[in-house]
């Protein structure tokens, strides 16, 4: 139930639909969003960080040559409106841009795109024992590329495939997440995660190369330098992060996630780290209202 903007209109729920002979669902060229909204302490429910991701969303669109039909302020409308309208304290939102069914083919670009919003209740991506304690990753055997395009200012469906793979992968070996590397074997990122580690108090995070340019990433980089720490973009290593003092991932979804385990290593005493527990309560304060963002 509920309803779900579509080309600027609500539609409800069950009506939002799209044709099968739609391009995106035979091609996958579309391009998203993962957006949260929390209920803050003083000014009702707020999305987070929303400009960022609209701005996000029509980076990408543009990376893929795909002509967005709405402004960016309608966008940003456009969500609000669909958190109010069903009602939600809080809420997971879901833009999406894609090609629609007017033409098959791979020249797409008489194509329609078309927009559409979608918010529902999804409480935690992560049980509580998972953000307090920590959970165990493989590296996947799935990678990251940054050959072509590298995908680092876009987030696009079709982009998905290999993350789907990685994590069913490490799903199916008794893991939580996977840790997909570069075409160098370096490390990228989680399958939608961004990847971080902390060595001698000093934080570390792959640089935008095979990476989404993460907003919660970007968010915590920001707050670990309010609090005086140095936070270094490098190239990592399988063995640093074996070897590290702690590592975490950030999303949207994920939020900040303690890792304690990597391929059968335990990081450090295999628990939350001072430094992840400090930023990822000041990420839950941020989000909650608490903390200026
Ligand atoms: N990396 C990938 C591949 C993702 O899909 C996501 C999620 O959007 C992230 C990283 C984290 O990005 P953000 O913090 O903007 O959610």
């Amino acid at each position: 139930d509920g309803v779900i903007w579509l080309d600027g209109e609500l539609v409800p729920w069950r009506e939002a639909k799209t044709h099968v002979l739609t391009h995106t669902l035979h091609y996958g060229m579309g391009v998203f969003e993962g957006v949260r909204a929390y209920e803050t302490e003083k000014h009702g429910t707020s999305i987070f960080r929303l400009k960022e991701h609209t701005d996000r969303l029509f980076n990408s669109a543009k990376i893929m040559m795909m002509d967005m039909p709405f402004s960016k302020e309608e966008l940003n409308e456009a969500q609000k409106l669909v958190v109010r309208e069903n009602n939600l304290n809080e809420a997971y939102l879901r833009p999406m841009a894609f090609l629609g069914s007017e033409g098959m083919g791979l020249r797409a670009d008489s194509l329609q795109t078309h927009v559409m919003v979608a918010a529902w209740e999804w409480p935690s991506y992560m049980s509580p024992e998972a953000k307090e304690l920590g959970i165990k990753i493989r590296t996947s055997s799935y990678t990251r590329h940054h050959v072509n395009i590298s995908m680092c200012k876009a987030k696009a469906n079709g982009h998905y495939i290999n993350s789907m793979l990685a994590l069913r992968e490490a799903l199916d070996s008794g893991c939580e997440e996977a840790l997909l590397l570069d075409n160098e074997g370096y490390v990228a990122e989680g399958s939608g995660e961004n990847f971080f580690l902390v060595n001698k108090g000093i934080i570390y995070t792959p640089e935008l190369t095979s990476c989404l340019d993460g907003i919660t990433r970007d968010a915590v980089i920001q707050m670990a330098e309010e609090c005086g720490y140095e936070v270094r973009e490098k190239r990592i290593t399988r063995d640093e992060v074996y070897v590290a003092d702690e590592a975490f991932f950030t999303g949207t979804a994920a939020e900040v996630l303690p890792i304690r385990e990597l391929d059968g290593r335990q990081i450090a005493d295999g628990r939350r780290g001072p430094i992840t527990e400090r930023l990822q309560t000041m990420y839950f304060d941020a989000v909650k209202g608490r903390l200026p963002n």
